[in-house]
This record gives C-alpha cells, structure tokens and sequence, in this order.
C-alpha cells in the first residue's frame, strides 16, 4: 500500500477547498487562524510515517484533549469512573446543556464537554496539577518533549466560558462537580489549549493502535481490555452528533477539536491524523472528515 501516494491524491483533491466552512469564533483566540490549511499525518505501527500538508502546523488540540484526560483518569478509577458518567453517544451539540437535567446531572459520555469537566473534576481530586499530569503523559507518548499549552488560548476561552460554568454548576447541584468552579473552567480550559501538531498527534495515538502500549518505551500504559473501551467509546461518542456520519463515512474510532483536528486509530494497523480550521455546522473540521473518509476509502482500511 502506498500511503504517500493516498496522501498526495487527497491533498490534490481538496486543495480547491481549502477554507470551505468556517473556524470556530466563539472563542476569540482560535477566531485567529488562517482557514485554508490542511495536513495530515499517518504512523503505522510499524513506524512508518507519512505526512502532508501544513502536518507539522502546531493547532490548538480543544476537544482531542479529551481523549488524554478520560484515559488518565480511566487508568485510575477504573470502572468507578461510569458511577459519574455515561458511554452513550448524545446526539447533542458538544456543548449542550439539555439532557443534564433528565439524567440527574450525570453527563451522557466523557467526550461533550459535561463529561469532560466530570473527567477534569476528577483529575483535580487525583492531583494537585492536573495540567501538568496531562502535559507528562501527552509527551511521553508523543515523544516530544515540547508541547505545551497556549496560555492565550486558555485565557481566550475562559473569558467567554459561560456555557462550561453553566454546565459545571448544574451538575455541581447533583454533587457530580466536587471542585471549585473556577479552579475547574481553569484547568478544563488549559487542556483544551495544548498545542500539537499531526505528527504529534498520530504518534501519540499509536498508544490507541498498539492496544495500550507506549509507542517509544513500549510500556503497557493501558491494558488491552482498558485500550479496548476507550476505542469503543471514542467511535461512539467521538465527533459528537455527527459520529453516526463519521462511522458511515469514515469507519473507525476517532476524536474531533474545534480547533480543526480529527485524530483516529486502525487498531493494531495505524494512526491518523488530520488538520484543517474551518469547521462544519456540528464543530467539526470539513475537510478533515473528507480528508479522513478518503483515506479509509482508498487504503481500504477501516474497522468494518
Ligand atoms: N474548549 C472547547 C469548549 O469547551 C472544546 C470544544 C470542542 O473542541 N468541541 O467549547
């Protein structure tokens, strides 16, 4: 299989495209970046890698954090974890506050953000600098000691945070939110500001292809069963009302950012990672789900 040349084709494709939808404004920092870019990123488990593109553009990883603090805090309360939360898709926006009332205040899936500020609130009982735990483990597994997180993008988005406070509160009044608020919307807001690149991103979910394993030191991280799940979870809930299209479309387990990254697992083949800012109307990057349903298609690869 020659990924160069899948990679080539895609990029050819869609470059017409480049700047087809809209980045996410809403909070003002990401409302910055240049729509038409695009690059993508594939490390097999072989560790041969192929890129594209603007592959080696740091981005603001948002929502793909997610997928980082769930399996931390996976890892440490076990099945406790489900007493707080759901692993059922919401067929909601990302940040929708709707079915919190109806469900007791226990978020419908790690990956909305109700479920992410749980998962965050658990980290913040677990440890003192969450941050910092999260930014250790994102290095190791990349391999690159470099990242960190945009201290504008956090600022950005606690300032127009209204909906996360909202969210945090609610599920404060059914004691599902033990921290302080604004300690939480802090550290929430500081994950979703790391800042990676493709490469970054497929290598370090090659932890996710290995079943479990650290890519560099080829440590078990997560044992299979664990593995296993969060792959389960993240092709349920992993591009949040648009994840039924992105199983029909694509056909692999796979985590969406606001900030234009899609990153996705082939379990025991191959990581993939793509990135393009302008998004689509679930939050979604355009030609990223397009650049991602070409590559399963003309690889052959997917799931299913
Ligand atoms: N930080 C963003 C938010 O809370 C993450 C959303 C996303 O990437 N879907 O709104």
């Amino acid at each position: 299989m020659n990924y160069a040349e899948i990679l080539e084709k895609i990029y050819n494709e869609l470059e017409p495209t480049l700047g087809e939808g809209s980045v996410a404004n809403y909070i003002p920092e990401l409302g910055k970046v240049t729509p038409d870019q695009l690059g993508i990123s594939v490390c097999t488990n072989e560790g041969d890698e192929y890129t594209i593109g603007n592959a080696e553009r740091l981005f603001s990883i948002q929502s793909i954090s997610k997928v980082f603090s769930f399996a931390l805090a996976y890892k440490l309360e076990k099945e406790n974890l489900w007493k707080r939360l759901g692993r059922e898709p919401s067929g909601n926006r990302f940040d929708s506050l709707v079915l919190l009332e109806n469900e007791n205040g226990i978020p419908r899936n790690p990956f909305i953000n109700a479920g992410a500020l749980v998962v965050t609130d658990i980290l913040l009982q677990h440890f003192d600098n969450p941050l910092d735990e999260v930014l250790s483990f994102v290095r190791s597994i990349s391999g690159n000691p470099n990242i960190v997180i945009n201290r504008n993008v956090q600022e950005s988005e606690i300032s127009c945070a209204d909906r996360n406070y909202a969210l945090a509160h609610f599920m404060k009044s059914y004691n599902n939110i033990n921290s302080n608020v604004d300690h939480l919307i802090k550290t929430y807001s500081g994950l979703c500001a790391i800042e990676m690149t493709t490469v970054d991103l497929a290598r370090s979910f090659r932890l996710f292809s290995t079943s479990g394993c650290n890519p560099w030191t080829h440590e078990r991280v997560l044992t299979t069963s664990q593995n296993k799940r969060i792959n389960a979870v993240m092709m349920t809930c992993g591009l949040y009302n648009a994840v039924g299209d992105f199983a029909y479309r694509v056909g692999i387990p796979a985590k969406s950012g606001v900030g234009g990254g899609i990153v996705g697992v082939i379990p025991n083949e191959m990581s993939i990672a793509v990135w393009s800012p302008a998004l689509d109307e679930t939050g979604n990057s355009l030609l990223g789900i397009k650049a991602m349903e070409m590559f399963t298609t003309l690889s052959e690869k997917s799931i299913y």
